[in-house]
């Protein structure tokens, strides 16, 4: 069991900044995601869009906030189970509550800050028979450890930055052999992205099959065979240790929804008034996954949210303490040892 100050159930940008905010008041936070990485939207949708609208800085990658925001947080040693949404949320007898992950990790506190976005990102599936056979048998969407591909066969499929990306990286002296599959001849990927794989191509580092798609995927107990349709080479079958569908993912509201939260379109509603509290105490959302009326999901609304709701969590910890706000220039940042 993990226990902490304040269950996170999110780390994208809003998620992050908590621990900041959370770690000046002296509560320890533990984040939870369903993505391998933190990062949210930013680092999931648009990783190299600038954003003009964060208070102070004038121009920034959302990729690069992400890392900003690691490194602002770094201090406070959060705790991470990634790669795992959370499932469930149980009230104890003593006022606090676990949340459980999809893979059964128990996290326990006394507080929990749901900034889930726009929900669980959900893989899009390619139609392609007997899928569902070899999940997790070969077949995989997100790519948690690319250690696990080393020395593999490994078919990406995908036309995108992260299909590319991917294949760059695993072709780099990682996997055995890498083939990306791809069922137009254009790109919705960075032009330098798509350049970098026509020379690892041409180079013989990468196999580049295009205006193919990936047919019928055969083995035994674990993935062994993809069987390819080529507009121009007809039907190819290669070995494969893995096959890597990489068509992006949808989010979803997910199991938030069965949490006894107040819900009204697909967010959760929560006391702006006060301290973004839901229906439930000391179960609070911040971020783009509440509404109330005037909201904005802007990533700017969701730091001042967070900023709030952790005085809240703070008091309700500690009923007998007073806390005076200080500024972080005359305090300094002092992070856990
Ligand atoms: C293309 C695009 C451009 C944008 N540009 C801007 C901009 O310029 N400026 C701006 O301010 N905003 C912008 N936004 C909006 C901004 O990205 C969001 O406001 C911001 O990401 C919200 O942050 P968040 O932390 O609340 O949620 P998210 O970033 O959505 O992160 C939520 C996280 O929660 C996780 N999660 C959800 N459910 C669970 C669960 N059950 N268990 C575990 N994890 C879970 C998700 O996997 C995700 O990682 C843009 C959005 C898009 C799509």
């Amino acid at each position: 069991m993990i226990e902490t100050d304040i269950i996170i159930i999110g780390a994208g940008p809003v998620g992050l900044f908590t621990v900041f905010e959370a770690g000046l008041l002296k509560l320890r936070c533990h984040l939870i995601d369903g993505l391998p990485q933190p990062g949210g939207q930013c680092a999931e949708i648009y990783p190299k869009k600038p954003i003009y609208d964060i208070p102070g800085i004038p121009e920034i990658l959302a990729g690069d906030l992400v890392d900003d925001l690691m490194k602002q947080i770094a201090p406070f040693k959060p705790g991470f189970t990634l790669g795992d949404p959370a499932i469930e949320i149980q009230e104890t007898e003593n006022n606090h509550y676990i949340v459980t992950t999809k893979s059964g990790i128990k996290h326990k506190a006394r507080n929990i800050a749901i900034a889930g976005g726009l929900g669980v990102f959900v893989p899009r599936k390619p139609p392609v028979p007997d899928l569902k056979k070899y999940e997790g048998k070969g077949v995989e969407y997100m790519i948690k450890d690319p250690e696990i591909y080393r020395g593999k066969n490994i078919v990406i499929s995908g036309g995108g930055d992260s299909a590319l990306d991917w294949a760059h990286f695993l072709a780099d002296g990682v996997a055995n052999q890498v083939t990306l599959i791809h069922r137009s001849q254009s790109f919705r990927a960075h032009p330098d992205s798509v350049q970098k794989a026509m020379n690892m191509a041409s180079e013989g580092k990468l196999k580049l099959l295009l205006d193919a798609e990936v047919k019928a995927i055969n083995g035994n107990d674990h993935l062994s065979e993809i069987k390819i349709k080529s507009k121009t080479e007809g039907e190819i079958t290669v070995t494969a240790d893995n096959w890597l569908p990489l068509f992006g993912l949808t989010p979803k509201l997910g199991p938030i929804a069965n949490w006894g939260l107040k819900i009204e379109k697909n967010a959760i509603q929560v006391d702006n008034a006060t301290d973004y509290s839901t229906n439930r105490e000391g179960i609070y959302a911040i971020g783009d996954v509440n509404t109330y009326p005037g909201k904005l999901k802007l990533i700017l609304c969701g730091f001042h949210e967070a900023t709030i709701m952790v005085q809240s969590a703070f008091k309700r910890i500690y009923p007998d303490k007073k806390n005076v706000l200080k500024y972080t220039t005359v305090n300094g940042v002092n992070g856990f040892d």
